[in-house]
């Protein structure tokens, strides 16, 4: 089962794809964590995808198509992936069809989360990240605080910001996000294969409920 996380930075994609890729036993396939790869091990790719990540921008189709390619073609994948960050576009959705009709698969279902910008501002500003190369562990300061401040609680690194979790950058990722998202939630409504979900104080649903309500769901048609 192919399955594309749709929805803003923030929404809890992330969190939501890691309960379902440890629940349903399918592996989650983060284009953020191919990038941040690429900055490490290829100094050309990764200094152009660092330019664009670290100005809040999209990586080009181009770029991000290959690199997305490379990792579909991987053994662990091929009956199944969680794609959380791609596609981010109409193009990119077309051409994603493409790399997985290439082993008769397709899209079986696109979860579209939805949270106010505000709310989104709200969470990511308050994430911190421990700089450590080895751990990289994520924290939230409202919703998994470190046990003592500042400080990560596996290694003791002191926890930092991301440039691109910074309120300007969040706010830029933001306008990025909506300019394309209407035709790419458009494109998976066509296919009949959409699922919308809010979140935040609208429906006062949280990632981990949403994650438990789509694991039994999915459990039923798997
Ligand atoms: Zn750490």
């Amino acid at each position: 089962m192919f399955i594309v996380m749709l929805g803003a930075p923030g929404t809890g994609k992330g969190t939501i794809g890691g309960i379902l890729e440890k629940e349903l036993g399918i592996v989650r396939i983060s284009s953020g964590d191919i990038f941040r790869t690429y900055v490490k091990k290829d100094k050309e790719i990764g200094k152009k995808i660092e330019d664009y990540m670290s100005k809040g921008l999209l990586v080009p189709d181009e770029l991000v198509v290959q690199l997305v390619g490379n990792r579909l073609q991987e053994s662990d994948v091929i009956n199944g992936a969680i794609l959380d960050g791609f596609p981010r576009t109409e193009n990119q959705a077309k051409e994603l069809d493409k790399l997985l009709s290439k082993g008769n698969n397709k899209v079986n279902l696109a979860i579209n989360l939805s949270l106010p910008d505000n709310e989104v501002i709200a969470r990511i500003s308050r994430r911190r990240c421990c700089p450590n190369k080895e751990c990289g562990e994520i924290y939230n300061l409202d919703f998994k605080p470190p046990i003592r401040d500042g400080l990560c609680d596996k290694c003791g690194s002191k926890l930092v910001q991301r440039q691109d979790d910074k309120e300007e950058t969040i706010k830029r990722r933001l306008e990025v996000y909506h300019s394309t998202a209407d035709e790419l939630i458009n494109y998976y409504k066509n296919q009949n294969v959409l699922k919308n979900i809010k979140l935040g104080s609208e429906t006062n649903l949280t990632s981990n409920d949403v994650g438990k309500v789509l694991v039994e769901e999915l459990k039923a048609t798997i």
